[in-house]
């Protein structure tokens, strides 16, 4: 089960990594495309202008095909669903932890709200929070306490650092609380960068690809920890249905209903 779980690990990664490389590639292409036809335009009575923006276009139509197949490898079949019920989300994490978690080890769900729903990938969330979990049961001792708690949440201009795509106003917060051994300073810096790990045998990936996961939600995800204090890790999705319209067209099929 390790094995296939770091395998899928590495998949998502790959994939997140290329949906990621291809937005990059593509704003890069795009001026090219635009500009070459221009220069060719104004090339005047030069002909070999006219053939060196020609060169430009045809090699950055070129690289367009790629970032389409590139993106279209990173969705894969990628399915948003717009209703997918936190409280059914955590009951499944819970499942899927059976095998894993010392029976000694309590785990606690704590939703807010039953009905409680956020837009999303599930396969994906479900990763997430599984990621999250694993990493809480392997901090904590066989009598730990894990939490999944879920409830609303608001993100005000101060929440959301520049780099991230995040939107103020209201948000579902998923939060996987341990009683473990917390992180110092030193490792909070570190959790994301790629293959960090202070695990033997881990992969330092987890965190990497849960980030991944959120951003691709329009998310925020945030970690509380002390050394000695436990972590708590919140995943913050946007309350009302934010996808961009391409992921949401694919939750729909053409007579509108949802797929
Ligand atoms: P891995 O679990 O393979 O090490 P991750 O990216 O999931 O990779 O985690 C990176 C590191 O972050 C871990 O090695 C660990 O040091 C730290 N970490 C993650 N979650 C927790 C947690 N709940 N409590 C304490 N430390 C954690």
């Amino acid at each position: 089960a390790e094995s296939e779980l770091v395998r899928s690990q590495r998949y998502e990664s790959l994939a997140l990594l290329a949906g990621g490389l291809s937005h990059d590639l593509r704003n890069i292409l795009q001026p090219l495309l635009i500009a070459a036809p221009m220069i060719a335009e104004r090339a005047g009575t030069d002909p070999s202008v006219r053939k060196f923006a020609t060169m430009i276009e045809t090699c950055a139509k070129r690289g367009m095909d790629m970032v389409a197949s590139m993106l279209s490898f990173a969705r894969g079949a990628r399915q948003i669903n717009p209703h997918l019920v936190v409280a059914q989300l955590f009951r499944a994490t819970d499942l899927l932890l059976q095998g894993t978690r010392p029976r000694t080890m309590a785990l606690e769900i704590e939703v807010e709200d039953e009905d409680l729903s956020v837009a999303g990938n599930e396969t994906e969330l479900q990763q997430c929070l599984l990621n999250l979990c694993l990493n809480a049961i392997q901090a904590m001792p066989p009598d730990g306490t894990l939490t999944l708690a879920a409830g609303r949440s608001e993100l005000g201009r101060g929440d959301i650092l520049e780099d991230e795509a995040a939107v103020p106003g209201e948000y579902v917060r998923l939060s996987v609380i341990d009683t473990g051994m917390g992180m110092s300073e030193e490792v909070r810096a570190r959790l994301f960068t790629p293959f960090f790990t202070t695990k033997e045998g881990g992969t330092g990936l987890g965190l990497l690809s849960c980030r991944r996961i959120v951003e691709n939600h329009q998310g925020v995800l945030r970690v509380h920890s002390r050394p000695g204090m436990g972590t708590r890790f919140d995943i913050h999705l946007p309350l009302r249905n934010v996808l961009p319209a391409a992921a949401q067209e694919r939750a729909f099929d053409g007579a509108g209903r949802h797929v």
